[in-house]
C-alpha cells in the first residue's frame, strides 16, 4: 500500500517544529495543519483518522470533516471531541482494518494512541522518533503502558515505522530497544534518586538526569512524574503526587 508522508508545520513540542500528515491508501493521518500540499492530498481521500488527540496532530481535521468521513478509537470519543472540536462519523477498535489498515492500539504518551498498520509498514504517531526520544507525561500519559505499547511494536517486526516527527525509522527493532533501554536506565536513575533520599520532582529531576535541562525542566518533571507513577503502582516506592520514598 502507497503511503505519502506530508510535513507540516505545527505548534508541536518536538524538536522538529513540524508533524507528519501521511497518505495511506484512501485514509489520511494526522492532518495537523493546512497547507496548499495537504488539501491536494486530502482530496485524493475519503476517510480521516489522528494517531492521538494531541493538538499538534488534529490541527486541520475539522476543516476535512465535511469532505471525509472521520473515525476515532471507540471508547475515547469524549476525549476527541474535546480536541478536535467534532464528533467521529466512525469508530474503530485495537484489532480492526480500516480501508484495508489495520489498527493497533498503542497507549502510552496518550489514552488515545494508535498505530495503523499495513503488512510491512506502521503509521506510528508519538510513540517512537528516528532523531529523539519521546515525551511521555501529563495528559494521562502511562509509563507502564508506554512500554508494553514498544514492546508490541516491536515484535511485530515492521520494515518501516512511519513517525508523527521527523524521518522514517528504517531499523525499527533497533531504535525500539534503544528506547525501551532509554526509558528502563531513565527509570532506574529515578528509582536511585529516591533511594537516596530525594522526596520532591525537582531534586529527584536533578538527580536522575546527568544533562543540562535548561528550557526542558518542565517536561523532564513530568516525565519523572509518570517514571514515578509506575515504580508506585509496581510498590517499588511511595509516591503521594507530591513526595516520594523508599
Ligand atoms: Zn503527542
Amino acid at each position: 500500500m502507497n503511503i505519502d508522508r506530508f510535513t507540516v508545520p505545527t505548534l508541536t513540542s518536538a524538536p522538529t517544529g513540524t508533524t507528519n500528515s501521511y497518505l495511506v491508501g484512501d485514509l489520511l493521518i494526522d492532518p495537523a495543519a493546512r497547507t496548499d500540499i495537504l488539501d491536494a492530498a486530502a482530496k485524493r481521500t475519503a476517510h480521516a483518522a489522528v494517531t492521538h488527540t494531541h493538538p499538534d496532530h488534529v490541527g486541520a481535521l475539522a476543516e476535512y470533516a465535511d469532505s471525509h468521513t472521520v473515525w476515532a478509537l471507540s471508547g475515547h470519543e469524549d476525549r476527541f471531541e474535546d480536541a478536535t472540536g467534532i464528533q467521529p462519523d466512525e469508530t474503530f477498535s485495537d484489532g480492526d482494518t480500516l480501508r484495508g489498515i489495520t489498527v493497533l492500539e498503542t497507549p502510552g504518551h496518550a489514552p488515545d494512541h494508535v498505530a495503523f498498520c499495513t503488512e510491512s509498514a506502521a503509521i506510528c504517531g508519538d510513540l517512537v522518533m528516528a532523531e529523539n526520544s519521546v515525551f511521555v507525561g501529563g495528559d494521562g500519559a502511562d509509563m507502564a503502558a508506554y512500554l508494553d505499547s514498544l514492546e508490541r511494536m516491536c515484535d511485530l517486526d515492521f520494515e518501516t515505522l512511519y513517525p508523527g516527527h521527523g524521518d522514517p525509522i528504517t531499523t525499527p527493532k533497533e531504535r525500539l530497544d534503544w528506547l525501551i533501554e532509554h526509558r528502563l536506565e531513565r527509570e532506574r536513575r529515578v528509582l536511585r534518586a529516591v533511594e537516596a533520599g530525594n522526596q520532591e520532582v525537582g531534586t529527584i529531576r536533578d538527580a536522575a538526569y546527568e544533562k543540562d535541562l535548561s528550557g526542558v525542566e518542565d517536561l523532564a518533571s513530568l516525565t519523572v512524574e509518570t517514571h514515578l507513577e509506575k515504580l508506585a503502582s509496581e510498590d517499588a516506592i511511595e509516591w503521594d503526587g507530591e513526595h516520594a520514598s523508599v
